[in-house]
């Protein structure tokens, strides 16, 4: 899908909000402020993320002294993407990687059901379509359906999955994937993992022994730390990011199921609440669904 159509539902969802938040109205007034801070919050955009826009646009309309409402969705959108470049954290820039003689490799964590493997199968898909050889590696090995499920993935994508059967070491399973990227010369290592966030330590415990048993293959890996994140639960995912990076040193956000939802909002005030780039986003269940995320590409579709 393209980003378009990807937000389609988001995009309606708020359009119509709007138009009953300015209804009868002719001029941007306290009342229309009110019902446009409901839009965004009702939009999953997050109440801090939402009252820094509003602060903007109250600012804006004091200056103008008359603001006709018709021009809110204009407005809205130039605050929000003027916000969003002031964030500090990078767009995402391609499928590219970085060259280097050893694997890249990521860690892909999340809760269940978020996406994960999807992701990964998508990724992988996107890296092979780069010439790069990818190796996958199945860590999450407390469900047989996720080992399942990359199986199926890696045959899809046509690139191996290193597994070993259920309820072994996730970073026995992680050392043997490394291992084999190397002696292959693999440019790319994706590594899933079991995201039980009701065990905190326990994650962090887990994904701490991941990565050290990795870094006896190869020096400072994993070079990238993926949370996925399902758009689709709102507020559940600013959650899941506060607890995944204090678990382990998250450095990018893939938030996925964007195409399914009204909530497409959560994009916004994720990349202005964390330091973390959102890098990736899902946009549907099949294997090009996955796009880079670029901030004013995303704030220009939805209110475009
Ligand atoms: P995991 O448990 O985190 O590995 O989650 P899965 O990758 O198995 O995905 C759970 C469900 O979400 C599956 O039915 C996927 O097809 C679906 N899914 C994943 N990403 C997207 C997306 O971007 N859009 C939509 N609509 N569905 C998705």
């Amino acid at each position: 899908e393209t980003l378009d159509e990807g937000l389609e539902k988001t995009k309606t969802s708020v359009f119509s909000k709007i138009g009953r938040a300015i209804m009868g109205k002719s001029t941007v007034d306290d009342e229309v402020l009110d019902n446009l801070e409901d839009v965004l919050i009702t939009s999953d955009v997050g109440v801090d993320t939402t009252l820094k826009i509003i602060k903007r646009i109250e600012e804006r309309v004091a200056k103008d002294k008359y603001t006709s409402t018709s021009e809110l969705r204009g407005i809205l959108r130039s605050e929000i993407a003027q916000l969003l470049s002031e964030s500090g954290t990078k767009d995402g820039e391609s499928f590219d990687l970085p060259h280097s003689d050893k694997p890249y490799v990521i860690m892909v964590v999340g809760v269940n059901g978020v996406g994960k493997t999807t992701t990964i199968g998508k990724l992988a898909h996107q890296f092979k379509a780069q010439g790069k050889k990818v190796i996958l590696g199945a860590a999450d090995t407390f469900r047989a359906a996720a080992i399942e499920q990359l199986e199926i993935w890696g045959e899809r994508v046509g690139v191996p999955v290193v597994k070993q059967q259920m309820g072994s070491d996730p970073a026995s399973v992680a050392f043997d994937t490394v291992s084999k990227a190397v002696a292959e010369k693999a440019d790319v290592v994706i590594i899933d993992t079991a995201g039980r966030l009701h065990n905190k330590v326990g994650l962090m415990n887990e994904l701490s022994k991941i990565k050290r048993v990795m870094q006896k293959v190869v020096d400072d890996v994993p070079q990238e730390i993926l949370l996925v994140l399902d758009g689709s639960t709102g507020q559940n995912a600013y959650e899941q990011a506060k607890q995944f990076s204090k678990a382990t040193e998250v450095n990018a956000l893939a938030v996925t199921k964007l195409d399914g939802t009204a909530k497409g909002g959560v994009v916004i005030g994720i990349s202005d609440q964390f330091k973390i780039p959102v890098k990736y986003i899902g946009l549907g269940e099949g294997i090009d669904d996955l796009q880079i995320f670029r901030k004013q590409e995303f704030v220009n579709s939805l209110f475009g």
